[in-house]
């Protein structure tokens, strides 16, 4: 495959993969709708566009890495949308949207000739920037095996399965897990701060007995204990994805009484940190409620 590439959304996650498919000598369009975004990739040599459709007409693979479901259908199907583009035969989605979304999209773009792909990534930004995320992709099998040569540059390709949606129903399921790890690991590290023990011990016992998780080895050293709060993936994302998840077991008939619990303290987090704070923050929700800090020699 070759030619140019569109990507729409050059956020946290849209940022690292447009610079690291520029690295590998790909050419771009690209648009987003803060100007600040877009002039960073112009003066990196990649074409402004002004809409989604203008990305469309210029590339036959367009890349999205978009905030919600509904600025994901506004994307791809609204007024100036992906659909109405020229060129564009390959619509391929990293955002987390969840599985209805994703086959919503997908029919309807269908109808006009263009073929939609889950990609749902795991990796954060660092993953993105460095061409390490986790595809998980979906729907026909010889569109995505034409469009690898361009992800593979993007990290490991796993295909989960042929229909659009398998792969944001298994992104949801990793978010839930990770959403619960750092509320868990959230609770139990204030509450020791509490009984009077040192982050820093805590952390290195944890970390070579029977409950460490990613949080323990690697998150809560990045970005809680020296008080950085820096990993990128804002509260209002991942309430979305932890709510995501809730509507598809909703759906499916699954009871699912530890995610209920998580899901509401994703929502006292949004509420009482912030939608726009990292994720790391709900460590604050807790510290606020209990009177301690989980602060470590770093910080
Ligand atoms: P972000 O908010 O940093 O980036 C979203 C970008 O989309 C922004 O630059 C915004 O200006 C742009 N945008 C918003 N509306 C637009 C529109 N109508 N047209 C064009 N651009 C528009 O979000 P992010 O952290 O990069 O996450 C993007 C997606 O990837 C989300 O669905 C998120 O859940 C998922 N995700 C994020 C991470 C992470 O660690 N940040 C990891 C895996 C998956």
């Amino acid at each position: 495959m070759s030619g140019i590439v569109g990507v729409v959304g050059l956020g946290n996650m849209g940022r690292g993969i447009a610079s690291r498919l520029l690295e590998t000598g790909h050419k771009l369009v690209v648009f987003d709708v803060r100007p600040q975004a877009q002039r960073e990739f112009a003066e990196r040599g990649a074409t402004i566009a002004g809409s989604p459709r203008a990305v469309a007409d210029e590339a036959a693979v367009v890349l999205v890495s978009l905030p919600t479901p509904d600025v994901v259908k506004q994307v791809a199907l609204g007024a100036d949308g992906l659909v109405q583009g020229r060129a564009i035969k390959t619509y391929i989605d990293f955002s987390t949207t969840g599985p209805q979304v994703a086959r919503e999209v997908g029919e309807a773009l269908a109808q006009a000739g263009i073929q939609a792909i889950d990609a749902p990534v795991t990796g954060a930004v660092t993953g993105a920037a460095t061409g390490k995320l986790q595809m998980m992709l979906s729907g026909d099998r010889a569109t995505i095996a034409a469009v690898t040569p361009v992800l593979q540059h993007l990290g490991h390709c796993e295909v989960v399965g042929d229909r659009v949606g398998m792969g944001q129903s298994l992104k949801l399921l990793n978010n839930l897990m990770v959403a619960t790890a750092m509320a868990i690991t959230a609770e139990a590290t204030v509450l020791g701060v509490k009984a009077g023990l040192d982050p820093d011990v805590m952390l290195r016992v944890l970390n070579r007995g029977s409950g460490r998780n990613i949080c323990t080895e690697e998150r809560w050293h990045k970005h809680v204990l020296n008080r950085k709060f820096d990993n990128g993936f804002a509260n209002g994302l991942m309430r979305k994805d932890v709510r995501l998840c809730m509507d598809m077991a909703e759906s499916l008939q699954v009871p699912m009484w530890v995610a209920t619990a998580v899901d509401r303290l994703w929502m006292q987090t949004v509420l009482q940190v912030g939608a726009e704070q990292n994720t790391t923050t709900i460590v604050q929700t807790l510290e606020q409620w209990a009177g301690v800090e989980v602060r470590g020699n770093a910080a």
